[in-house]
């Protein structure tokens, strides 16, 4: 089905801006605020309406969410709700916008921090300097009854590209968790009490045999093999 206009001025500026992106930018492609401003010459704050769209569940990422953009680009990574279809607009808002409350609760209950990679608000991230910025991300988990959820996640801006889409499986997860060993599941089980990653006396010893030079690996490689390989 062909889209509407998005200089029909019959619609709203909002709905305008959202066909605008759709027939002019498309998904996945860059456009500037200087190109969205003279696309909308006539609308005084056409940046709000772009806000709007995200609150009813467009993706449309600024330098912030993605510092690979230049000051003044944006790009239309995913759409949204057809504000366009009557009806959907209003439907779409109630969904999709946090409060506040919920914002702070997420972040407070996931310790203020990202919780893909770790880093804090405002923490550097250890290479060109950029800090991070945290926001609360959805995340479809498939429960153990086999239904879907979308819960709430503190990711930071770097996270957020790409993982839109991911979906977790409790199931498969826990089954997998069922399968380590002894040793593995206490040391899961710290990790988990600590909410940090400790590394295992084996991860130590690995990073400590692939430092060695040559010479001195094969004599620990060798006594390592000779040890776990049954006499015969
Ligand atoms: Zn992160």
């Amino acid at each position: 089905m062909a889209l509407p206009d998005w200089q029909d001025p019959e619609f709203g500026s909002m709905i305008r801006a959202a066909l605008w992106l759709e027939t002019e930018v498309e998904e996945g492609g860059i456009f500037t605020k200087t190109a969205l401003r003279s696309a909308f010459a006539d609308v005084a704050q056409i940046d709000r309406r772009i806000r709007d769209l995200r609150a009813r569940g467009w993706q449309i990422d600024t330098r912030r969410e993605d510092p690979t953009l230049k000051l003044d680009e944006q790009r239309y990574v995913k759409k949204g709700a057809e504000v366009w279809v009557p009806g959907q607009a209003a439907a779409a808002k109630s969904k999709a916008s946090l409060t506040a409350t919920q914002r702070s609760a997420v972040l407070r209950q996931d310790n203020y921090l990202c919780r893909s990679c770790g880093v804090g608000s405002g923490e550097a991230y250890g290479d060109e300097g950029v800090r991070a910025q945290l926001d609360i991300a959805r995340r479809e988990v498939r429960l153990l009854d086999g239904t879907v959820k979308t819960e709430l996640v503190t990711e930071c801006n770097r996270c957020r590209i790409g993982g839109r889409s991911r979906q977790e499986d409790l199931g498969a997860l826990l089954t997998e968790v069922k399968a380590l060993s002894g040793t593995e599941k206490s040391a899961l089980a710290g990790w988990i009490s600590e909410d940090r990653r400790m590394p295992s006396a084996l991860e130590r010893l690995w990073g400590q045999y692939r430092a060695l030079p040559e010479e001195s690996r094969a004599v620990l490689a060798a006594a390592v093999i000779d040890d776990v390989t049954p006499e015969g």
